[in-house]
C-alpha cells in the first residue's frame, strides 16, 4: 500500500465520542438549485462551537433523531467559526427529512471525518479543479481557503459543470472568486434560452485549458463518470498520478472505520478518504475500461 497523502485528522482511540452527536441549531437556509439547500449549522453548546475546526474536504454526520445519519460535507469558510455550511440534495430518507427542516430546528452533528484536499502540499503549484453538479460543495472551502492565502499558490482554474444552468451552485460567489485572481470557467450538459456560457461537460472543456503538467496538481469531485474521464484527461495530459486527488462518495454508516460499509479495496472511505491521491486508488479504480 502506497503512502497516505491526505492524513486522517481524527483520533480514532476514543471511538466512543465519535459515536456522540453535538446538537446543533438551523440558523440559516439558503436554496441552491431544485432539490438542494445549504444548511447553517451552529453548535447549541458554544464550546462546542469554538472547538470545532475542520479541513477542506472533511464531513460530518449528520444526525436527525427518528430518520438516521447521512455523511455530508463541509461546504463554508474553514476560517469560519461562527456557522457551518452543509450542502444537501434530497435524496433519501434522512435528507428528504432535512428539506423539511426549518430554522431554529435542531440536527446532530459528529465529525470532522475524514481526509482532506492536500492545500500545503499544493502550494507553488498551479491547481486545477474539475468538479461537477454537488461535487462542488465539498471544493469550496479548498476555494476559501486558495483565496485566503492566494500568494502561496499558482494559476488557478475552476472548471466547474452542472447538468443545466438552474443546477449550478454558487453562483453568486462566481465573480468573488474572480475577483480573487481564480479563473472560474463555467460548463452546462444543456443549454437554455438563459444560458449564453459553455455548453458540454467538464472532461470535454478539461481538454481544451493548457496546463503545464509538471507544476499542476487536478482536485476533482462529482459524478463518478466525470471522475473517471476527468483523471483519464489528466493522465493522458501527463499529469503525474501524485498530483491528481479525488473525492470519492460511497455510502457510509459510522464514519469512523468501524462498520465497513464504506470499504473499497484496503480503505475505508471514511477514515482514509473521502479524498485520495490517485496512486493510492489507480489499481481499484479502472480508468482504463473507459
Ligand atoms: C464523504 C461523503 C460526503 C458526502 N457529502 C454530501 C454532501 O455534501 N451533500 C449531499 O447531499 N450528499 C453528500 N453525500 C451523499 C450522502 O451521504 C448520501 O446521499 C446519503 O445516502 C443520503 O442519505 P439519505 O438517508 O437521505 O439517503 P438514502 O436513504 O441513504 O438514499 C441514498 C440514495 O439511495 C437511493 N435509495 C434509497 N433507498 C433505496 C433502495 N431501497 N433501493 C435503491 N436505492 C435506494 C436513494 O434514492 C438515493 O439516491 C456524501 C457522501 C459521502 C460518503
Amino acid at each position: 500500500m502506497t503512502t497516505t497523502a491526505t492524513p486522517i485528522q481524527n483520533d480514532i482511540s476514543n471511538p466512543g465520542i465519535l459515536l456522540r452527536p453535538k446538537w446543533a441549531e438551523v440558523t440559516e437556509i439558503t436554496p441552491e438549485a431544485d432539490g438542494i439547500a445549504t444548511y447553517w449549522l451552529r453548535f447549541i453548546n458554544s464550546s462546542d462551537q469554538q472547538e470545532f475546526h475542520f479541513n477542506p474536504g472533511q464531513f460530518n454526520m449528520l444526525y436527525l433523531p427518528g430518520f438516521g445519519e447521512a455523511a455530508i460535507s463541509i461546504s463554508s469558510d474553514p476560517q469560519d467559526h461562527e456557522k457551518l455550511g452543509h450542502t444537501i440534495r434530497f435524496v433519501g430518507n434522512v435528507t428528504r427529512a432535512v428539506s423539511r427542516l426549518k430554522v431554529g430546528d435542531v440536527v446532530g452533528l459528529r465529525g470532522p471525518f475524514g481526509s482532506c484536499w492536500p492545500m500545503s502540499e499544493l502550494e507553488g503549484k498551479d491547481v486545477f479543479i474539475a468538479c461537477g453538479g454537488i461535487g462542488l460543495p465539498p471544493l469550496r472551502p479548498a476555494i476559501y481557503k486558495i483565496m485566503r492565502n492566494r500568494e502561496k499558490y499558482g494559476k488557478v482554474t475552476l472548471l466547474y459543470g452542472a447538468r443545466t444552468s438552474s443546477d449550478l451552485m454558487f453562483p453568486r460567489e462566481y465573480e468573488v472568486w474572480r475577483k480573487a485572481q481564480i479563473d472560474v470557467e463555467v460548463t452546462v450538459d444543456r443549454g437554455d434560452a438563459n444560458w449564453s456560457g459553455r455548453v458540454g461537460v467538464v472532461p470535454m472543456w478539461f481538454y481544451h485549458f493548457r496546463i503545464d503538467p509538471r507544476k499542476t496538481a487536478v482536485l476533482t469531485c462529482g459524478p463518478e463518470i466525470m471522475i473517471r474521464f476527468v483523471i483519464f484527461e489528466a493522465m493522458a495530459r501527463r499529469v503525474p498520478v501524485e498530483s491528481i486527488y479525488v473525492s470519492l462518495e460511497r455510502n457510509m454508516k459510522c464514519g469512523q472505520g468501524s462498520c465497513g460499509h464504506c470499504q473499497m479495496g484496503p480503505y475505508f472511505i471514511c477514515r482514509e478518504g473521502p479524498v485520495f491521491r490517485f496512486d493510492e486508488l489507480q489499481s481499484f479504480f479502472n480508468v482504463e475500461e473507459f
